[in-house]
């Protein structure tokens, strides 16, 4: 949207995980893996998704590898952990960067198993950012929107949520007789937590800081982003 003005009202409030590529590292590996589509997760930088072919949430990934038909690798980036999860359900072969959310990353197996043992009847959501083995422990896979969705319709009236624990809020919210336990109360991403309601007043009387995207890397980023958008999500 180039007639749009974007605000940031913090504008060191980005995604540690974004941060871990950058479009010259992700040239050079593209070098590595000549005619292999790039498929990167929104939450990169605009660079980023400029070299990349399409881009993908956590709610479609696995429906974005497959719509690449007659390619047998796919590259994602940037994190690992939604690439490893992907794998999954695809037979092609995902190359992917090592990179990773550091709040995601951080939940362990064996965290998840105490507090099932603590809470036995609740069911454990993961997010895909969340490592294999703490995938293994799930009993469901959800993006935030999906886990929005999922413990409105489902009759459990447990949860213990593997994400960003900002979300544990809206789900009291929406679901006051149900109860949410975080399965790691650290899973806090500081970035996240930057702007404040002040801020986000004096952007908007200041009409700043503005977010600027040169044009020929939003024009390719906004390539990728349209291509994705025109897959389904779960
Ligand atoms: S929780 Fe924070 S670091 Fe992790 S993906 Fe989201 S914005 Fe990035």
């Amino acid at each position: 949207c180039p007639d749009k003005v974007i605000l940031l009202p913090v504008i060191s409030a980005g995604c540690p995980m974004a941060d871990m590529i950058t479009a010259h590292s992700l040239i050079q590996k593209k070098r590595e893996h000549p005619g292999v589509p790039v498929v990167s997760y929104v939450n990169s930088s605009a660079s980023v998704k400029a070299e990349s072919d399409i881009c993908c949430t956590s709610a479609n990934a696995i429906q974005v590898v497959s719509s690449l038909v007659g390619y047998d690798t796919v590259l994602m980036t940037p994190d690992k952990n939604l690439a490893r999860y992907t794998q999954r359900f695809t037979d092609k072969k995902i190359v992917y960067w090592e990179g990773f959310c550091p709040y995601h990353d951080r939940l362990t197996a064996a965290q998840v198993k105490s507090v099932k043992d603590d809470h036995p009847q609740a069911l454990f959501l993961a997010h895909p950012e969340c490592r294999p083995e703490v995938i293994d422990l799930a009993d469901e896979v959800k993006s935030t929107s999906g886990m929005l969705e999922y413990v409105k319709k489902t009759e459990s009236r447990e949860f213990i949520i593997g994400t960003e624990t900002g979300i544990i809020h809206t789900l009291e919210t929406q679901n006051p007789d149900k109860v949410f336990v975080p399965a790691d109360k650290k899973m806090i991403c500081t970035d996240m937590k930057k702007i404040y309601l002040d801020d986000i007043v004096k952007a908007l009387v200041t009409s700043s800081p503005v977010v600027k995207v040169e044009e020929g890397i939003r024009v390719r980023a906004y390539r990728a982003v349209e291509r994705m958008l025109k897959i389904p999500r779960d």
